[in-house]
């Protein structure tokens, strides 16, 4: 087997690994990070837009696996959208150099600072919304839609038509800020350049206008020259040794999935950042086959960061509907937060399937009154998910209140179209938590029990933070990777 000796490690290059990547590299450190999915921008392949789905589509499946309206077969390819099935939930996640933020619809949405507070009493919350929450907006590019574009173009009537019957409901709506680069967005309606966005790219990748992570933060950590990223290697188990030290089992595939190589990775500083599930897998896992020491706390305080999905059927059909062009990229929000009975943020979502289906599509974000538990299987080798309905329970009341005033209001049926009974409470887009930062680890997210093992990802966030998570888990790496340097715990 090939081994390799690296002072510091990365696992995962989403948001967390991008960030302590980058801070690391201008500290002068030497970093090795080790992705399981492909480097997209090197391979040179084009992602697949929604309406042809090609290689980028789906991690390894014979067919797609978005949330509904699967009727595409796939040859099978390392592709950027992979799910993980339980009984009661289905969890997306990104793959590839850039994690998650290649999949995902680039909503930047910062916490409210009382529900941060909350989710975070021991954090110092002044300085996040005056230091980490800035920083992170600057470094990930966020940006928010022109108005007057907003109401002239064509591809955003869904959004129109969902704040206009919104608030004839009686709710309050807000713009939604987004990496997505809203002038590259205008070029594109004028098709001064290739269009993206309305060319129904999103969640198998986007090829122009997101500023997705490869094109922030780890392009600003490869400038340095510090930065290494092996892509296709799978981080199969980790090891401790008697040193304190870490020994890492890898295997190196093909964009088929084959194992190519197996790998050997030594290294003295190891930092997690395989997002929520990657990460509570490999530590998990490890315990139960290397009896890799874990604390009790890990699996704990799981959440679906109140993750409901729901929609409504026969939408203004007489008006045209919400729009047969739309744009994938979200830029409208309904905010009942406030709201003591059904409290809920919902994204006014997207469905571009290329003809007007008169259908609205909402992600409802709820508070999480029962968190779940993740352990592991080991008879059949895998992560097992204390959830199921009584999990989201409130989540659906909220649901139906918000989806019988809407329709009260504007006419329009639950969308048993979308999903079976016009409710999907098992999807989830924003798995968090398991690993919570100040339980399972210091307040830094160095992990209990370990001298030289750390977590930085979205696994720090204790199963909820009421929006859309990738900005929060982005300034809680910024806080947490600063504090660890400063510490001189990377020396
Ligand atoms: P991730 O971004 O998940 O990165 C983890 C990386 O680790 C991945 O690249 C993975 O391949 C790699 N990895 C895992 N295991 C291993 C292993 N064993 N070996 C090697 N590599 C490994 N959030 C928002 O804020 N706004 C949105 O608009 C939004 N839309 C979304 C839409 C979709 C379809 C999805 C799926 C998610 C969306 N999210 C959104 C959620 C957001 O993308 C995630 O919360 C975020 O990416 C999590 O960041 P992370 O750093 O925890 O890990």
């Amino acid at each position: 087997k090939e081994i390799t000796d690296a002072p510091i490690l990365i696992i995962g290059s989403g948001y967390g690994g991008a960030v302590s990547a980058l801070r690391l590299c201008e500290a002068g450190k030497k970093v090795v990070m080790l992705e399981m999915g492909l480097n997209w921008e090197k391979s040179g392949i084009p992602f697949s837009n929604m309406l042809k789905p090609g290689k980028s589509a789906a991690w390894l499946k014979k067919k797609t696996i978005a949330p509904f309206m699967n009727i595409f077969s796939l040859t099978p390819f390392t592709g950027t959208l992979d799910r993980m099935d339980f009984e009661h939930i289905n969890i997306w996640v990104g793959r590839g150099v850039g994690g998650g933020s290649l999949v995902n619809g680039g909503m930047a949405v910062t916490p409210k600072e009382s529900y941060f507070r909350e989710v975070f009493p021991d954090l110092d919350a002044k300085k996040f919304y005056s230091t980490y929450f800035p920083l992170v907006h600057k470094e990930l590019k966020v940006n928010v839609i022109g108005e007057q574009f907003l109401k002239d173009c064509p591809y955003y009537k869904f959004t129109r038509v969902g704040e206009a019957e919104a608030h004839k409901a009686g709710f309050k709506t807000i713009r939604v800020p987004n990496v997505y680069d809203f002038q590259y967005m205008e070029k594109e309606y004028k098709n001064e350049v290739p269009r993206s966005a309305f060319n129904t790219e999103v969640i198998y990748g986007n090829n122009h206008g997101k500023n997705s992570l490869d094109k922030t933060y780890l392009k600003k950590a490869l400038d340095t020259g510090n930065l290494e990223i092996l892509d296709l290697h799978c981080v199969d188990n980790i090891k401790l040794n008697d040193d304190k030290t870490y020994t890492l089992n890898v295997q190196q595939t093909d964009t088929s999935g084959a194992v190519v190589a197996d790998k050997v990775f030594n290294c003295k500083k190891l930092i997690l950042a395989a997002g929520t599930m990657g990460t509570l897998k490999l530590l998990l896992k490890s315990n139960a086959t290397n009896n890799f020491p874990i604390h009790e706390q890990i699996g704990k305080s799981w959440g679906n960061n109140g993750n409901f999905m729901t929609g409504r059927n026969w939408v203004k059909p007489l008006s045209g509907g919400t729009g047969a062009k739309q744009s994938t990229i979200p830029v409208g929000g309904i905010d009942n937060w406030e709201d003591k009975e059904h409290p809920f943020f919902t994204e006014i979502a997207p469905l571009p399937m290329g003809m007007d289906v008169a259908t609205a599509l909402y992600l409802l974000i709820n508070r999480v009154d029962k968190k779940g538990e993740v352990s592991y299987d080991s008879i059949n080798k895998k992560l097992s998910l204390n959830w199921d309905q009584s999990n989201t329970a409130k989540m659906k009341e909220n649901a139906d209140y918000f989806i019988k005033k809407m329709n009260r209001a504007n006419g329009g049926t639950r969308s048993h179209f979308l999903f079976n009974n016009g409710f999907g409470a098992d999807v989830c887009y924003h798995p968090l938590g398991g690993c919570v930062l100040g339980k399972a680890t210091n307040e830094y997210g160095k992990l209990n029990n370990h001298d030289n093992l750390y977590v930085l990802d979205g696994s720090l966030i204790p199963g909820t933070i009421g929006v859309n998570p990738f900005v929060t888990i982005t300034a809680i790496a910024e806080y947490c990777i600063e504090n660890l340097i400063r510490q001189n715990e990377f020396a």
